[in-house]
């Protein structure tokens, strides 16, 4: 995979904050992320459940449940204009037009009581106003062809139920992207299918990437999704991104340890013999409700020092545009130096 430097950036999301109020305390879902995406580029985010992955997307899309939740910090902004600005009635517009999102469930957005035909109609209308019914019909047969659903004419006046899980991902992806969207944000858009057609799917959200120019955001607990297709990754662990990098750099060079952790859980095909056990990361992921501001990885890490369990690690960059929050890549005397404030400020 190779960053594209020269396209234009399409979405900068700068120090999002997204928190939750519950009777047990307030839970920091996203607590200060920053990642950007350019034109035709693939963004992995990637984490545990919990991780904060799927907030910060739907943080993007302005789809959190409010209350509970709240996006309380930091910019989004779509070429250039801060997307969390806008008014509701204003961000509808740029919600599945502009930004489209895929499910991993595609049942929760297609209506199983109307015809694909219908939906996908609809969906084009809904965003252009001057497209007739018989022009938003052609272009949604067009769609259904190049995400490979045979018979397109036809089977466009099928019901969801009458397709396979995999067929109706193509329908999904083909829907998202009947409105010539900039970024698609695929949420674990293959975890419900078998292996074959997942690839399948992966390729081709990738394939449509390249051809229409489209900048995508793919959510995945996976790091072998990632390996695949993506450009960059972002890991994200307790709300925050810990490690930034390239995907070719991030594989040659993973630095911090839980993506060490993530890289060793993925099966090996060259090099896992029958019968080996596959690696997991021991211990379970923080709660997130009230976090103290430590590594919240010290508990599940090997390579723990007193300072990861006192104070958060600050993001370094290691060279090639590659960002690690962890202590290790700090200077002892910058490690001795936060360790020290920190108890004055106990003291205090
Ligand atoms: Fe491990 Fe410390 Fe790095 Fe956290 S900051 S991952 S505890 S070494």
């Amino acid at each position: 995979m190779s960053m594209k430097p020269d396209a234009k950036v399409v979405l900068e999301v700068k120090d999002l904050k997204t928190y939750f109020k519950t009777d047990a305390g307030v839970v920091k879902a996203v607590d200060g992320v920053s990642f950007s995406v350019r034109e035709g580029e693939t963004i992995g985010i990637v984490g545990e459940s919990g991780s904060g992955k799927s907030v910060t997307n739907l943080s993007v899309m302005r789809l959190i449940p409010s209350p509970p939740g709240k996006i309380v910090g930091g910019e989004v902004l779509f070429e250039g204009k801060d997307i969390l600005k806008l008014t509701e009635k204003q961000m509808r517009s740029y919600r599945g037009n502009k930004i489209s999102m895929i499910f991993q469930d595609p049942m929760t957005s297609l209506n199983p009581f109307l015809k694909i035909s219908t939906q996908m109609i609809e969906t084009i209308q809904l965003h252009e106003k001057d497209v007739s019914k018989q022009e938003a019909l052609e272009r949604s047969i067009e769609m259904l062809k190049l995400v490979g659903i045979p018979s397109a004419e036809k089977r466009i006046q099928s019901y969801p139920h009458q397709f396979s899980g995999g067929m109706r991902q193509r329908v999904m992806i083909a829907m998202a992207l009947s409105c010539n969207a900039e970024v698609l944000v695929a949420d674990e858009p293959t975890t419900a299918l078998d292996v074959t057609i997942q690839a399948q799917i992966l390729e081709l959200i990738q394939k449509l990437s390249a051809q229409m120019g489209t900048a995508v955001i793919l959510i995945t607990h996976d790091l072998g999704v990632v390996a695949g297709m993506c450009d960059q990754v972002c890991v994200m662990y307790a709300g925050r991104i810990v490690e930034k990098a390239s995907t070719d750099e991030l594989y040659a060079r993973p630095s911090h340890p839980y993506t060490e952790g993530l890289i060793k859980s993925v099966p090996r095909m060259d090099t896992s013999k029958k019968g080996d056990r596959l690696f997991s990361i021991e211990g379970q992921p923080p709660n997130v409700i009230d976090l103290p501001p430590c590594c919240p990885f010290h508990p599940r890490c090997n390579r723990a020092m007193d300072v990861c369990r006192s104070v958060y690690p600050p993001v370094k960059n290691i060279g090639n545009g590659h960002e690690v929050a962890c202590w290790l890549h700090v200077e002892e005397q910058e490690r001795a130096q936060a360790l020290a404030n920190d108890k004055q400020e106990e003291k205090a």
